[in-house]
């Protein structure tokens, strides 16, 4: 199955799609940790990603859209994938629609004033990029994964993000409307304990067959 996750920046988007790739073995296709990732290692991609990251602004579409098309050729994808953080405007969304055909869309909802604090209070794995609160984390420092330092991240900042949950409103929330148009949307509450958003999430696909 081909599955996209939309939703604000902090939804949970990351976290249910990881959860969701484990459960189907299908790969989690991630733009922002490919950007990160990138990012880290200095490639030609990265150089030009960064600056747009830590503006919290969009990368260009063709960077973004030839990276997504690339990545979902490979052989790990032929049994589905799913897509996190792609497409995040209509341009992409329609690109896509050209070079892959989506069995479902689940945007996961959430009111937009939860989202700062969720932001801003993020602290994610170096090693492994698992995501933690500094509300639940109690004092300590490292993944209780992989052991990785906790970091923030460099677009996790108070303006960052302001700028981030802009770009969502005006660039990524018209995408919802163009997946309602094809009947493939799906709405599930992100507003909920993480295992909660799961149940929903499973429920949702069930119900597709
Ligand atoms: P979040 O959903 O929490 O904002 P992501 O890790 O998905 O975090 O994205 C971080 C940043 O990476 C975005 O703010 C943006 O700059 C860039 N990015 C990720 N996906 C895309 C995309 N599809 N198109 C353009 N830029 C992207
Ligand atoms: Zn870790």
């Amino acid at each position: 199955m081909n599955i996209v996750f939309l939703g604000a920046p902090g939804a949970g988007k990351g976290t249910q799609a990881s959860m969701l790739a484990k459960k189907y073995q299908i790969p989690h296709i991630s733009t922002g940790d490919i950007f990160r990732q990138n990012i880290k290692d200095q490639t030609p991609i990265g150089l030009v990603a960064k600056g747009y990251i830590d503006r919290g602004q969009l990368v260009p579409d063709e960077v973004t859209v030839e990276l997504v098309k690339g990545r979902i050729c490979q052989d790990d994808c032929v049994n589905g994938f799913i897509l996190d953080g792609f497409p995040r405007d209509v341009a992409q969304a329609e690109a896509l629609a050209n070079f892959a055909k989506i069995d479902a869309v689940i945007d996961i909802v959430i009111p937009l004033d939860r989202l700062t604090k969720r932001l801003t209070g993020r602290r994610i794995c170096a090693k492994c990029g698992e995501s933690y609160h500094v509300d639940f984390l109690g004092g300590v420092s490292n993944c209780s994964k992989c052991d990785g330092e906790l970091i923030q991240r460099a677009d996790d900042t108070v303006e960052t993000v302001q700028n981030r949950l802009n770009v969502y409103t005006v660039k990524t929330a018209p995408v919802i409307e163009f997946y309602e148009n094809t009947g493939l949307l799906k709405d599930v509450n992100g507003d909920q304990p993480v295992q909660d958003v799961f149940q929903e999430i499973i429920e949702v696909l069930n119900d597709l067959h």
